[in-house]
């Protein structure tokens, strides 16, 4: 090891774990984990989960400790292994296993760390990286037992315990497809669930985040594998999958979900917004397919075009609403462009909201200061057919604008019909225009500066993932915007008391169709109640605008649905029929996540 060659003063022999103090440092980094993890409490399943480890262990390389395996009842897809014998495996990764030398497969793998004792490298790092030397000494020398649990505390803590090296990973998946082999299971198990790992990654990539983070990929390890497989005799007689397995999957698929996956009976999980966080899972995932889709905005100008920027609610550098108008009369006002966005999605189709915050709304043109509000924010909706699972490909099918209260509606030319106008698209970007003259936005014509008159100049705003200020920037050349997510807006809109909202409207009770953990068509259900719709406003000027959610649309079933459900709103309004699905796989606002 390098590391330690340029540290002499730690011998290498100083390092190694006994085994004694192995096993110590396990047991108590278990007690931390079963404190930190939701520990399966099924009789049956611990049963044949214990089995299953126990069969793999009397063949591996290690026999001289005592395994322990356990069952972690989360749905995402992982397993860990733990100084000195402790193993565990998520619910959700016996469930995604079809046989049962997938999920023997992922157990001897986590043997194989066990076997390569790979922990007390982990502890080597721990060291170098967070505590004295002086209390490894201890813990390593004369080590107490109040010390090894300070030091599985810290094990645990940093998650190293899943972040085994690429050399580490290499090792146990070798050892582990030998010990399937030697224990009587086709080995294959260990590449086809490789391979189904691979497929999940494209279907559910939040479920199965944190392994691909601490694993090298599917196709690294397939190949890792695949040599030896074809070196060990044929066997006819290879147990692929078992009554047992079977059984226990049956088992589990009777037990209530997994703790963190809402259930549609438990009304008091549902996140009204005052209960979620200000970030969701899944986020980052949105943010590029909503990058992938990012409307091509003209903004019109009028006389003072620093009105006319779509910037952040927080651009001042606070999220008060009632002194947005103030802080946009500051001489040294100079909004950097940014568009917010909502993705919703079904199994078909990609349902994104972009939302253009301003400041002020329409002020001096035209001298109707009474008129005019404070935090104006205007929303489209793309709609998107998707091509496969990979969010970022597909074909945008509608753009819905809002005009007051009337939802607007824009096709593609190539699919143009009645009922509907036109809209170009860019390589996958709609092109539209906002009217500054109260900000509404629509299709883009190109002469819209010979149509309205008030309409001095027109700015081209695209997305570049940075935010850029316009002022600098006249007459044609492109203003490069920002996407940030609206949920921090949503999140707070469910709090009583804040300095953003200054109306609530009760958006009852809305349901939408997704499916559960397991796959399975179910409803979700939320409560919503009084939500923030209006944005405060210094009591000078008229009301502020309406968030996305609170807007008061005609065609709506209920407010807030064209937001909240717009597979339903979109089906409506496209004539769709029952063919059409409207299965949510992902509306973070309501709590479905990828
Ligand atoms: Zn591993």
């Amino acid at each position: 090891m390098l590391f330690l060659l340029a540290t002499p003063a730690w011998g290498q022999g100083f390092f190694s774990l006994s085994e004694e103090q192995e096993i110590e440092l396990g047991r108590q980094a278990a007690e931390e984990i079963e404190k930190k993890y939701p520990i399966l409490q099924d009789a049956n399943v611990n049963a044949y989960i214990e089995r299953l480890g126990q069969k793999l262990v009397a063949e591996s390389g290690r026999t001289s400790i005592d395994y322990h395996f356990k069952v972690v009842d989360s749905a995402d897809v992982n397993a860990f292994a733990l100084p000195g014998g402790w193993i565990y495996v998520n619910r959700g990764l016996i469930e995604a296993a079809d046989q049962e030398n997938e999920l023997a497969g992922v157990l001897a793998h986590e043997i194989g760390h066990v076997v390569g004792r790979h922990s007390a490298e982990q502890v080597k790092k721990l060291q170098v990286t967070s505590i004295g030397l002086g209390v490894l000494d201890a813990i390593l020398g004369r080590g107490t037992s109040g010390q090894i649990a300070g030091l599985a505390g810290q094990f645990v803590a940093s998650g190293i315990f899943m972040k085994y090296g690429r050399d580490a990973e290499r090792e146990a998946d070798r050892l582990g497809v030998q010990n399937l082999y030697d224990a009587g299971f086709d080995p294959r198990g260990m590449v086809t669930f490789f391979e189904k790992l691979a497929a999940l990654r494209q279907e559910k990539p939040n479920a199965i985040e944190t392994f691909f983070s601490t694993h090298p990929s599917p196709q690294e390890r397939a190949e890792n594998v695949s040599d030896l497989i074809d070196s060990f005799p044929q066997s006819s007689n290879l147990i692929r999958t078992s009554g047992d397995f079977a059984l226990a999957k049956r088992w589990i698929d009777r037990l209530p979900p997994p703790a963190g996956v809402p259930s549609e009976a438990d009304e008091t999980s549902a996140p009204t917004p005052a209960q979620t966080g200000s970030s969701y899972r899944g986020e980052e995932r949105d943010r590029q397919i909503a990058a992938a889709f990012a409307p091509l905005f003209q903004v019109g100008v009028t006389a003072d075009p620093r009105y006319d920027v779509p910037t952040r609610f927080d651009f001042d550098g606070d999220w008060r609403a009632d002194n947005n108008w103030r802080a946009a009369d500051q001489p040294g006002f100079d909004p950097q462009a940014s568009v917010y966005y909502a993705l919703s999605e079904t199994e078909t189709h990609l349902f994104i909201h972009y939302s253009l915050f301003f400041p002020v709304d329409d002020p001096r043109i035209f001298d109707r200061r009474a008129r005019s509000h404070e935090n104006d924010f205007e929303t489209c909706l793309v709609f998107v057919e998707k091509d496969g699972e990979n969010g970022q490909s597909g074909r945008v099918v509608l753009v819905e604008t809002l005009e007051s209260s009337r939802v607007m509606k824009y096709v593609p030319s190539a699919s143009l019909r009645g009922g509907f106008e036109s809209i170009e698209v860019q390589q996958g970007h709609p092109r539209l225009f906002v009217d500054p003259n109260g900000h509404a936005i629509r299709a883009f014509r190109g002469d819209e500066t010979r149509e309205l008159r008030y309409v001095r100049d027109v700015m081209s705003y695209s997305y570049t993932g940075r935010s850029e200020s316009p002022l600098a920037r006249r007459g044609g050349s492109n203003v490069g915007y920002d996407l940030v997510p609206l949920y921090s807006l949503w999140t707070q809109a469910g709090q009583s008391d804040n300095e953003i909202y200054a109306a609530t409207a009760d958006l009852g009770r809305i349901t939408i169709n997704t499916r559960d953990y397991r796959g399975r068509p179910s409803d979700r259900s939320v409560q919503l109640g009084q939500v923030g719709v209006n944005f405060r406003s210094e009591s000078r000027y008229d009301q502020g605008g309406a968030a996305p959610w609170g807007r008061e649309i005609e065609s709506e079933s209920a407010r807030g649905e064209w937001f909240l459900n717009p597979a339903a709103s979109v089906r409506r309004h496209l004539n769709l029929n029952d063919d059409f699905s409207i299965t949510f796989l992902h509306q973070p606002y309501l709590g479905v996540f990828r």
